[in-house]
């Protein structure tokens, strides 16, 4: 375990200094030509249901691997891409192909719903919601079948301009859920106002569970909050069995972690997962 954590932090200093030694100017042109030659892909991660064990749904995640600096970690070109702009089309581009991905699931029978990460800028776009109601719409994809994850820094940018377009989104039907729940900084009466379906407990304040007293505290008050605004609550970061059980133990609705799975390729996910997830057609099929 030891052994491994170096190779890790090995790993790690290796793209920091890959990043570092870039000038932001460098690293923008080499995000944008990334897009331009599909330089990016999106891997997912499985979402179980803790009280049934089923997966119901995924959460895309970027993966850059640039021919020059090696696999980038999107926690440090974001930011980045955030600062410089160029996040609005590479979010464009997850949109799109999150989307086309989870119809093309959707469409094989497979119930199953697409989570994706959409930051600031990109959610400020005048254009958003009709981006995603179109995007939805070519792909014939029904709204309820996303989730949009959104943080408390993005939501509390623009309170009112924000709080009509998540209730356009959420008219829609399209799943909203915050991001990174309890790390940012917020008031807690925006959970009244905006039409949010679930929060996210952060990965922080699961890698102790259930030694910490003070992580015990803040999830077990987490979970209540959720389900006393009739919100559904997800764990995020979810390694060990202890976890698990203690976040089952406590009523958490859904966990996602290296514990089940990482983030893996399209392929992968098919491979190993898509052939057990509900199926209604399958089933009405076997009864008829
Ligand atoms: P996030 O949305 O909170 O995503 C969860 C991160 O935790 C992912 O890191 C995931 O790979 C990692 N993770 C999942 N399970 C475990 C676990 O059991 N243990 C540990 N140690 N880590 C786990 P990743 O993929 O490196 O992404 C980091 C962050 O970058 C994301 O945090 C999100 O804020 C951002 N990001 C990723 N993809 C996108 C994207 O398409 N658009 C935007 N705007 N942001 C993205
Ligand atoms: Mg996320
Ligand atoms: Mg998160
Ligand atoms: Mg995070």
């Amino acid at each position: 375990h030891v052994k491994e954590r170096g190779r890790s932090d090995f790993r790690f200093y290796q793209r920091q200094m890959n990043i570092g030694l870039l000038s932001r100017m460098k690293l923008d042109h080499a995000m944008r030509q990334a897009l331009e030659h599909q330089l990016f892909r999106l891997h997912y991660q499985p979402q179980i249901n803790l009280h049934t064990g089923d997966i119901f749904g995924v959460e895309a995640l970027l993966r850059w691997n640039d021919k020059d600096l090696g696999e980038i970690s999107p926690s440090q070109f974001i930011p980045i891409a955030e600062e410089s702009g160029v996040i609005v089309p590479i979010g464009q581009w997850v949109i799109q192909h999150a989307i086309r991905q989870a119809a093309q699931w959707n469409q094989a029978g497979h119930v199953l719903r697409m989570g994706f990460n959409v930051s600031a800028l990109q959610f400020q776009q005048a254009n958003f919601v009709d981006l995603i109601a179109t995007t939805l719409a070519e792909n014939q994809l029904s709204p309820d079948r996303i989730e949009l994850e959104l943080t408390e820094s993005v939501l509390m940018r623009d309170v009112d301009e924000n709080l009509r377009k998540l209730e356009s989104l959420a008219k829609l039907g399209v799943k909203l859920s915050i991001d990174d729940f309890g790390t940012g900084y917020s008031s807690l009466s925006y959970l009244k106002r905006f039409p949010i379906h679930k929060l996210k407990i952060d990965r922080s304040f699961v890698d102790d569970l259930p030694q910490d007293d003070s992580d015990v505290a803040i999830v077990t008050a987490i979970i209540h909050l959720a389900h006393a605004l009739k919100l559904q609550v997800i764990a995020e970061g979810v390694e060990t069995e202890d976890q698990k059980e203690f976040l089952q133990a406590m009523h958490c609705d859904e966990y996602q972690g290296y514990l089940f799975s990482p983030a893996i390729s399209a392929e992968e996910f098919e491979q190993k997962f898509l052939s057990k997830i509900q199926s209604p057609d399958c089933q009405l099929r076997v009864s008829s």
